[in-house]
């Protein structure tokens, strides 16, 4: 706010003074400096930048030598860390678990979404997109957000209820979402994006051919158009190479899987560039929670402050491996992984935009903690780990023309991941976290985190 707009031109002289002290002690000025700067637009790392936030916004950011620190700003020298936009996770579930429990009657309210928020910035996943399972109090919750702008938690835009074919794949037991006709189709999404919807979720699957039908053309249509008419984008849960096609023919805007039933054709790769179809979410740290009977990291301080205890005895449990290793589908997931990552490395060379998304959020798929892990998945896939950062800050923003966020630019909301060491040289750096901000406000990292312990039961961050 500039100063003149706080009274009207002509109040007595002392009360321009008391409110001009005002404005000046509410502008809060920081400066980081002499840091390297990874853009979130896919810039080779420039070295020694600073960067100048005024009230949570970047306001100017270039070659340190360059930059004036405005008088009475905050300085912080960064000499030797590495700024780069927060990550966005494209592909969330909020408010269903409690610890490995997961309930959307019992669990989901706002105060579980805002724990699940702070959980997310806390691993420097500043902002989410929640896919299609969201009862009403998401639309509560980032109303709030967008208010308020300066959050102490990860921001969030969603999809509501995703619309499920009845009888068929998709959404969660305790939320009504599903539709048996193409006019049940359209209504669900009027209703949805009046409530506030940024988008539009579909599921097209039918686990492994458990369930009789997947949702038809003749209902995906109609939901992909209505988002369209409405100026919304429409994303789809896919695993079959024949339904993505399908998709593809019926103008869907991303996926939020991978193909996972066999390799892509050269076909779908030229469909998808010729009709601007972004693989949004690959979802390889999903496919790969699958495989295990016990997450290989469950005792790695990075992932074991951000659950309880009681949590990592639950996963540990010689009865939850039992079930897990004996389920119906588990000698399958290994395929379903080597044919997620494949194709993706396949789409990126071949020019498809892509972002970078977990499916976290529900039982045993941790917020956070994925996003990391999905990031290395990517670069073995065939990906430099600059691409990959790229794809989890710019490009997850520009799907959702979410001008705010996912670069390091002035005027952009100042949602920085500041690391130790270089995540371009090794995506595990990532892990380094120094300090998250969300609009220009130091948030506890995960680094800071002991849940379900007191403050000081995890020990110190490694250096
Ligand atoms: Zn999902």
């Amino acid at each position: 706010m500039r100063r003149s707009q706080l009274r009207p031109v002509g109040m007595i002289a002392v009360a321009v003074t008391l409110c001009m002290a005002q404005a000046t002690a509410r502008a809060e000025t920081v400066v980081l400096e002499h840091f390297t700067l990874i853009d979130g637009k896919g810039s080779v790392p420039q070295r020694d930048r600073s960067l100048v936030m005024v009230d949570g916004r970047i306001t100017q950011v270039g070659p340190a030598s360059r930059i004036r620190a405005p008088r009475g700003a905050k300085r912080e020298n960064l000499r030797g860390a590495f700024v780069m936009p927060g990550l966005i996770d494209a592909h969330v579930h909020l408010g269903l678990v409690d610890g490995i429990d997961q309930n959307f009657t019992k669990y989901y309210d706002g105060d579980n979404i805002e724990q699940q928020l702070k959980l997310y910035a806390a691993y420097g996943v500043t902002s989410v997109y929640t896919l299609g399972t969201d009862g009403d109090d998401i639309h509560r919750v980032i109303a709030d957000q967008r208010r308020i702008g300066r959050i102490d938690s990860a921001r969030a835009f969603t999809s509501g209820r995703g619309v499920v074919f009845k009888g068929s794949y998709g959404g969660v037991p305790g939320l009504e979402q599903s539709v048996a006709t193409p006019a049940e189709a359209q209504a669900m999404v009027q209703r949805e994006v009046a409530k506030g919807d940024d988008f539009v979720k579909l599921w097209v699957d039918d686990e492994f051919g458990d369930l009789a039908d997947r949702m038809p053309n003749s209902i995906s249509k109609p939901t992909i158009d209505t988002a369209h008419q409405l100026g919304k984008k429409a994303v789809a849960h896919i695993f079959y190479h024949d339904n993505a096609t399908a998709l593809v023919g019926q103008d869907v805007d991303g996926f939020m899987h991978q193909v996972r039933d066999r390799a892509v054709d050269p076909a779908l790769l030229t469909s998808m560039k010729a009709k601007d179809v972004w693989q949004i979410a690959s979802t390889l740290s999903r496919e790969a929670s699958f495989t295990y009977k016990l997450l290989p990291f469950v005792d790695e301080p990075f992932f074991s402050r951000g659950v309880a205890p009681a949590t990592i005895a639950a996963l540990k449990s010689p009865e939850r491996q039992q079930r897990l290793a004996t389920g119906k589908h588990f000698a399958k997931y290994p395929a379903a992984l080597r044919n997620a990552s494949a194709n993706f490395g396949t789409m990126a060379k071949a020019g498809v935009t892509y972002g970078m998304g977990t499916d976290s959020g529900p039982t045993a798929r941790f917020p956070g903690y994925f996003a990391h892990w999905e990031l290395e998945l990517m670069v073995k896939a065939g990906v430099t780990p600059l691409q990959a950062l790229t794809a989890a800050t710019g490009t997850n923003a520009r799907f959702l023309d979410a001008r705010d966020i996912g670069t390091v630019e002035k005027g952009k909301w100042a949602d920085l991941l500041v690391l130790n060491r270089d995540p371009t040289a090794d995506i595990r750096n990532t892990r380094a976290i120094r300090t998250v901000y969300v609009a220009g406000r130091k948030l506890p990292t995960i680094w800071q985190t002991c849940v379900g312990r007191p403050a000081d039961a995890c020990g110190e961050a490694p250096k």
